[in-house]
């Protein structure tokens, strides 16, 4: 809500006003995607991709119960750490299939890159995706978007482990 009364102060009063700002400063943000792509070779385009589709299932548009998270004073740890945790979960099952190795591919090397590079937003999942299960991490993003969890780092791993006990990886017991 913080975000939107910002934009309707920003574009003078309407709501109209508002929407159309709102669209404006997301063409920019796709527009800068896009050109950023264009200097990544093809694989890696892929991969980018990837990273960024994931972004939208986590943070974009409405909740099964019609509610918009606001994701603006979201620790940079959480929101970059889940879209790498879905982009790894589905390069990793695309992997086997023919054609569709090259997404991960260019998310193991890009991560690579980034851990070189020390930008820990972009390498926290990398333990995630060895203890958190994807039912703990579906239930972490549910707890996450109603706030009942603090959208802190530190916070949110410690809730997410507290998960992985309740929902563990497939064939183990829950505690
Ligand atoms: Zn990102």
């Amino acid at each position: 809500m913080a975000k939107i009364r910002e934009l309707i102060e920003q574009a003078g009063g309407t709501a109209e006003e508002a929407v159309v700002a709102a669209k404006n400063r997301y063409l920019d943000q796709v527009r800068g995607v896009l050109r950023d792509l264009t200097r990544l070779k093809f694989t890696d385009r892929q991969g980018v991709m990837a990273h960024e589709l994931a972004h939208a299932y986590t943070h974009v548009g409405l909740d099964s119960n019609s509610n918009r998270w606001e994701d603006g004073e979201c620790d940079k740890g959480i929101v970059e750490g889940l879209a790498q945790f879905y982009t790894h979960k589905t390069a990793e099952a695309l992997r086997d299939e023919r054609g569709h190795d090259r997404v991960w591919i260019a998310h193991a090397r890009l991560t690579d890159l980034q851990k070189a590079n020390g930008a820990t937003a972009y390498v926290n999942h990398l333990d995630w995706v060895k203890t958190i299960s994807p039912e703990a991490m579906r239930q972490g993003l549910l707890d996450l978007r109603r706030g009942h969890i603090k959208r802190e780092f530190e916070p949110f791993c410690e809730a997410l482990n507290y998960l992985a006990r309740r929902y563990p990886m497939k064939g183990e017991r829950s505690l």
